[in-house]
């Protein structure tokens, strides 16, 4: 296995998607085996950040009682992976081009994953 990029969960900017070298699987998450076949072989890719809001959620009750409401979204990465994270923008529906951003949450900063519905590119032809 070679050494993995490090993602938010280590504190960088990052979103990682991970190939199985063997089938060919992608994850998120660094995990050591292939959730598929059990092979050890990867290679880490840093995610573009964009993709598919497929659900969106809001939790009025949170397990250290601070921030509540939250907004919740789950996004299909364009690389594969479906990725939870946090939502900044009050628009942001199912069926909405997402992207990531990355905001620092809760009492000790903590880096993670937070979503805005993606804006089309200006030129772009809708
Ligand atoms: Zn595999």
């Amino acid at each position: 296995m070679r050494t993995p990029e490090l993602d938010w969960t280590h504190g960088e900017s990052t979103l990682l998607v991970i190939t199985c070298a063997r089938c060919g699987n992608h994850w998120y998450l660094p995990q050591v085996h292939c959730p598929v076949c059990g092979s050890v072989n990867s290679d880490a890719t840093p995610a573009a950040g964009g993709g598919l809001c497929v659900a969106v959620t809001r939790l009025h009750v949170t397990a250290d009682g601070q921030d509540a409401p939250v907004r919740l979204a789950l996004v299909e990465l364009d690389e594969g992976p479906v990725v939870m994270g946090r939502v900044h923008d009050a628009d942001l529906a199912p069926g909405d081009r997402a992207h990531v951003d990355f905001r620092l949450d809760g009492p000790n900063g903590v880096l993670v994953p937070s979503f805005a519905k993606e804006m089309p590119q200006k030129g772009s032809v809708s």
